[in-house]
C-alpha cells in the first residue's frame, strides 16, 4: 500500500508524470531522511485523483559531443587517403561513444557529375565503402545529403551573413581559375562550394568536424560564418572544430609523389579496387626520386611508400626493418612495394570480403540512407525553425 501525502493538503491535485510508471520500482521517503521507501510504480495507478500525464520536460544532453563529415561521391572508391584522413579518425570517434553523423554530399557532387545512374552508383558505392569498413548504420548516422533539404535551406541563409571577399579566398575556385577556367564562366556552384558546406555543418551545431587537411579552410570558412552569423542574432551556432591528424595522416599524398592523394587526381592507392589494379597503383608509385640503386642509402621520411606503409602495415617490427634497411641500402623498391602490397591485403581482407557480399544488396544501401535521414532530419529541422526564427522568417517551418 502506498501513502500519498499531496504537498500542501487534499485540495491540490497530485500530478504523477508518466515517466515514473517507466520503472517497476522507485524510492520515496518523508524529505526528513527518516526512512525510504521502495515502492512499486503500478501502485501510484492506485492513489485517488492523481492525474497522469506528461508534465516534466526531457531531460536535455547539452554537452553531447557530436561529429559530422561528408564525402563527395566523385567517382572511385576510397582510397588511402581518405581512409587515414578522415574515415579512421571518424570510426575512432564513434568507437569512442561520440554521437556520429556522416553524409553523403550529392548536392556538392553536381559540381562535376551531371548523370543520374553515375550520380546515384558512386552513392551506393560509398555506402558500401563505409559499411565494408565497419561502419555500424545502428550506431552512426549515415545519410544522403540530398535526403535533408534543410541543408539547401540553410545555405540560402546564411549566404547573407558571408562576405563575398572570403568566399573569394577558398581554394576549391582558386584551383579552378588556376587549371585556366576563366572567372567569367565559373560553375557557380563550384563558387558557392563553401557556402552549402558551412550549412552542412551548422546544421547539426557539431563540436568538431573530423576532415583531412585540405578541408581545413572550408571549416574555418564554416567556422567565421557562424562568427558572423551569432554577432547578428546571438549564439546561435556553437564554433565547430576541425579535427585533422597530425603528421603524413593529415594529408597523404598521392602515387605521383607531389599532390594531395585525391580523386580527382588519379594519384591514388585504393582499398577495394581489383588486386591487380592496387599492385599496379603500388608499383607505379613514386618512391625517393634521388635513389638510383638499391645499394643507395635512401630517404624514408616523406618518401610515398613509407607513409603507405605507416598507414596500412601492422607489422610495425616489419615497417621498422624496411626503414632501417633502406636507409642503410639495403633492400630495392620492389621489395618494399611487395611488402606493401602484403600488408594492404593484410589489412583490408575483412572489409573487401565483406564489400563483395554487400555489392548486390543495392535495397540495403537505400534503407541505410533513407533511416540515416530520418534522425538527421530531426536535428536538421530544429535548428532550422530557430535559425528561421531568429532571422524573421515566419512561415510553418519557424511555428
Ligand atoms: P576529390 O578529388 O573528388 O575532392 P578526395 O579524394 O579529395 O576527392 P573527398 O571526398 O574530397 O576526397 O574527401 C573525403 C575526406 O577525405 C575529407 O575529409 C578529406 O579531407 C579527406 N581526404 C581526402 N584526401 C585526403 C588525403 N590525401 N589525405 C588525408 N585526408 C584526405
Ligand atoms: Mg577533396
Amino acid at each position: 500500500m502506498v501513502l500519498l501525502v499531496p504537498p500542501l493538503g487534499h485540495s491540490i491535485p497530485l500530478y504523477l508524470d508518466k515517466k515514473l510508471l517507466d520503472v517497476d520500482y522507485f524510492y520515496d521517503g518523508t524529505g526528513h531522511k527518516l526512512f525510504g521507501l521502495k515502492m512499486k510504480t503500478e501502485d501510484l495507478l492506485k492513489v485517488n485523483s492523481a492525474k497522469i500525464g506528461d508534465f516534466t520536460a526531457k531531460e536535455e544532453h547539452h554537452t553531447i559531443e557530436r561529429v559530422l563529415s561528408g564525402i563527395t561521391p566523385s567517382g572511385s572508391t576510397l582510397h588511402l587517403g581518405n581512409y587515414a584522413g578522415a574515415v579512421k579518425p571518424q570510426f575512432d570517434l564513434l568507437e569512442k561513444g561520440v554521437e556520429s553523423y556522416y553524409f553523403v554530399a550529392d548536392l556538392h557532387a553536381l559540381t562535376t557529375i551531371q548523370n543520374r545512374e553515375k550520380l546515384e552508383r558512386c552513392i551506393i558505392s560509398n555506402v558500401f565503402d563505409y559499411i565494408a569498413l565497419g561502419l555500424d548504420p545502428q550506431k552512426g548516422i549515415y545519410f544522403r545529403q540530398s535526403d535533408v533539404a534543410e541543408h539547401s535551406m540553410l545555405a540560402i541563409v546564411l549566404a547573407n551573413y558571408i562576405p563575398f571577399g572570403l568566399t573569394n579566398r577558398m581554394h576549391a575556385f582558386k584551383d579552378k581559375l588556376a587549371k585556366g577556367v576563366s572567372k567569367e564562366s565559373i560553375n557557380m556552384g563550384l563558387f558557392n562550394y563553401p557556402i552549402l558546406m558551412a550549412a552542412d555543418i551548422l546544421l547539426y551545431k557539431p563540436s568538431g568536424v573530423p576532415v583531412g587537411e585540405d578541408q581545413r579552410q572550408h571549416v574555418e570558412f564554416a567556422r567565421e560564418t557562424a562568427r558572423f552569423f551569432n554577432i547578428a542574432h546571438g549564439e546561435t551556432f556553437p564554433i565547430p572544430e576541425p579535427l585533422i591528424q597530425e603528421g603524413n595522416a593529415s594529408k597523404v599524398v598521392g602515387t605521383d609523389g607531389e599532390r594531395k592523394m585525391s580523386k580527382s587526381l588519379g594519384n591514388i592507392i585504393n582499398i577495394f579496387d581489383d588486386e591487380e589494379v592496387i599492385r599496379r597503383q603500388i608499383v607505379g608509385s613514386y618512391t625517393d626520386p634521388n635513389r638510383k640503386h638499391a645499394t643507395d642509402p635512401g630517404n624514408v621520411e616523406g618518401n610515398p611508400i613509407f607513409i603507405y606503409h605507416d598507414i596500412v602495415n601492422d607489422d610495425k617490427d616489419e615497417v621498422e626493418n624496411l626503414k632501417r634497411r633502406y636507409r642503410e641500402g639495403k633492400v630495392g623498391d620492389v621489395e618494399v612495394k611487395e611488402k606493401l602490397f602484403e600488408a594492404h591485403k593484410r589489412k583490408f581482407s575483412e572489409a573487401r570480403r565483406k564489400r563483395r557480399d554487400l555489392e548486390n544488396d543495392i535495397e540495403l544501401a537505400k534503407e541505410i540512407l533513407e533511416k540515416g535521414a530520418e534522425k538527421a532530419r530531426k536535428v536538421a529541422k530544429e535548428t532550422m525553425r530557430e535559425v528561421y526564427r531568429v532571422v524573421g522568417i515566419t512561415n510553418k517551418l519557424s511555428r
